[in-house]
């Protein structure tokens, strides 16, 4: 297999106070790795072992029969995504060419972030909140349990996780807080700036989220 374990570009305490190191220690070893053994487990000796992360995910998503590793794959890319959304110091009204297109799509950044805030309020049960890039705009979407953009041809330039165990330690049920502290000391905006500058109008391009090239310090 040619996937690396995952990790964080940052160490777990380099995110307090906006979200405790306990919140991401179990959020990177009990739920994301988790996911990695397993679908460790069913590629093993599998036609696809050889694949990459984004190909197993395309392939296994239009095979009901192959749901389960889909799952557990799009699990893994969904959470490189979700480090990669964030950065020590990070929150605050876009830069860039980003903020360029906030504007052109939601008027001001203010309405940005209540539709943000909207859409993560109004998501039932668990999934993830992205703001994806689509036919030369920007959209802010959601997905149930391990849905990922990737399948949908969109282009993710941000992914927050809406499942409880990414809140719960430091917000108990308020999804609210949790998006808002996010938006406020979190959003990492140059990683979206970066993404959608690599797009270069080629929309629909295979999107890798090169977690493994930008982490500094991959924790056990
Ligand atoms: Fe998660």
């Amino acid at each position: 297999m040619n996937i690396e374990s995952p990790g964080m570009p940052y160490n777990f305490s380099d995110l307090e106070p906006a979200m405790s190191r306990d919140t991401l220690v179990f959020h990177l070893l009990r739920h994301q790795r988790v996911c990695f053994d397993r679908m460790s487990a069913m590629l093993r000796g599998s036609e696809l072992e050889a694949a990459s992360l984004e190909e197993i995910i395309r392939v296994t998503e239009r095979n009901p029969s192959q749901h389960a590793l889909y799952r557990y794959a799009a699990e893994v890319w969904n959470h490189n995504m979700f480090w990669l959304s964030m950065r020590p110091g990070g929150g605050g009204a876009a830069s860039g060419a980003v903020g360029e297109q906030i504007r052109a799509r939601f008027g001001c950044y203010e309405n940005f972030v209540r539709a943000f805030k909207d859409a993560a309020n109004m998501h039932f049960g668990s999934g993830w909140l992205w703001l994806v890039w689509r036919a030369g705009s920007l959209e802010i979407v959601t997905t149930s349990n391990a849905g990922t953009p990737l399948v949908r041809g969109d282009t993710a330039l941000l992914g927050l996780d809406l499942w409880e165990h990414a809140y719960y330690l430091d917000h108990q049920n308020r999804r609210g807080a949790y998006v808002s502290a996010f938006l406020e000391d979190l959003v990492n905006w140059e990683h979206a700036n970066r993404t959608l500058a690599e797009l270069g109008g080629a929309e629909g391009r295979a999107q890798r989220p090169r977690v493994t090239r930008e982490v500094e310090r991959v924790h056990a």
